[in-house]
């Protein structure tokens, strides 16, 4: 199997002044192609340190993605950096100079400058890949059993790019048949060194690979399997699922893009119940994820009281009384010494639950505790 790095180009990624989408994008797409990716680089428009680490990664790995560096000025120096790491000439493709012509003509109804012809040229004995969304024309280096792909930094032309030309490409000269899958189990309610003790021996194996993701008052179990075919793959997460589900019981509520707030509302749908809640210094917390999951804003009450003294369940069964709903859930954090105290109430038609606990983590995260917590405190009542 074949390894790949990624390299992004461009000194305005280096600079922090835009996001580097393109790494996550070709990582992904690696990933779902079997392809494992050991390194990702990103480097400023200097010729000379992009042939070194292009260099550098042809000694590691085959596949070598560049991204960017390729438009047609003098600081795009994507073409002349790989040309220069494999230590041949550019040439001039008049086929390609040809469709930029033509582009740029129908495109903008202009002639191209004289700039527009560097981007005809590419290193010697590369794969020309023309670029029906842009301009650039983007290309492929052959080094042995290695390959340098070059796309545009554009991130709609190299996606594009990417999936037309250098998959097929990738699929054909490696022989790919493999692919790897993910599925994420959520959890909620219970710590990762609780879940950790329940599957730590799953943790160990090596395909499917078993790993977890901390998030305040959440905990997400990641399955990655290597496969030859997509129902392969299925079928040996299903496996494993299987025993996560077991060992995690109750405290998995969900797969993938289900979230706290859908488990919430399919509970309730089922029931054919309504809901109102109530957050007390929560910031909006609250109301956010439930309003984001549709559920009216108008049925979301927010207090802002560092420390109420109230009977938060009395405030529950108030609440579902005057919004009418079947189901009232009411939330108050408050600051205690060293750590946040979070009272819980829920109404619902089977009686009024109660439930107290407290947070000793970072505090700037406890609202998004007292949340996930909340949210968790409520799906497991329904
Ligand atoms: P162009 O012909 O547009 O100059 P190019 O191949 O030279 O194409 P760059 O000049 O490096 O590409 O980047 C063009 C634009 O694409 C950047 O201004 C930026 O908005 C976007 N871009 C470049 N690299 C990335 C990246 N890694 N992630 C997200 N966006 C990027
Ligand atoms: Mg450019």
């Amino acid at each position: 199997m074949p390894t790949a790095e990624i390299i992004t180009i461009g000194t305005e990624l280096l600079l922090g002044e835009i996001q580097d989408t393109n790494t996550r994008f070709l990582a992904r797409a690696l990933r779902d192609l079997g392809i494992d990716l050991y390194r990702t680089t990103t480097i400023g428009d200097n010729e000379e340190r992009i042939a070194a680490v292009i260099r550098e990664a042809l000694a590691r790995c085959q596949i070598i993605i560049t991204t960017g560096g390729l438009g047609p000025t003098v600081d795009d120096p994507t073409r002349q950096a790989v040309a220069r790491a494999l230590g041949v000439e550019l040439d001039f493709i008049p086929e390609l100079w040809q469709q930029i012509e033509q582009r740029i003509l129908t495109r903008y109804g202009r002639q191209p400058s004289p700039n527009n012809m560097r981007q005809a040229w590419i290193p010697r004995g590369a794969i020309p890949v023309s670029n029906p969304v842009g301009t650039a024309p983007a290309f492929i280096c052959e080094s042995g059993q290695a390959c340098i792909a070059s796309l545009p930094g554009v991130p709609r032309e190299m996606e594009y790019l990417y999936e037309n030309a250098i998959v097929p490409y990738l699929k054909q000269r490696y022989r790919l048949t493999g692919l790897i899958k993910a599925r994420v189990l959520h959890t909620a309610g219970v710590g990762e060194s609780q879940i950790d003790e329940w599957i730590g021996d799953l943790e160990l194996l090596a395909n499917p690979t078993v790993g977890l993701l901390a998030h305040p008052g959440q905990c997400d179990i990641r399955i990655t399997a290597k496969a030859g075919s997509l129902d392969e793959a299925d079928r040996m997460i299903a496996e494993v699922e299987a025993v996560l589900r077991e060992r995690c019981g109750e405290a998995v509520y969900g797969a993938d893009s289900d979230t706290l707030e859908s488990t919430v509302f399919t509970k309730l749908a089922r029931h054919g119940w309504t809901m109102a809640a109530y957050e007390n210094n929560l910031h909006g917390e609250l109301l956010t994820r439930l309003s984001g999951a549709g559920l009216p804003p108008s049925l979301v009450e927010v207090g802002e009281s560092a420390c109420p003294a109230e009977d938060l369940s009395a405030r529950a069964a108030a609440l579902a009384e005057r919004a009418g709903v079947d189901v009232a859930l009411a939330v108050s954090l408050c600051p205690g010494e060293d750590r946040q105290n979070l009272s819980l109430a829920l109404r619902t038609p089977a009686g009024l639950l109660h439930s107290e606990r407290s947070y000793g983590g970072p505090p700037q995260l406890g609202a998004s505790w007292a949340v996930h917590s909340a949210l968790d405190f409520l799906r497991r009542n329904l």
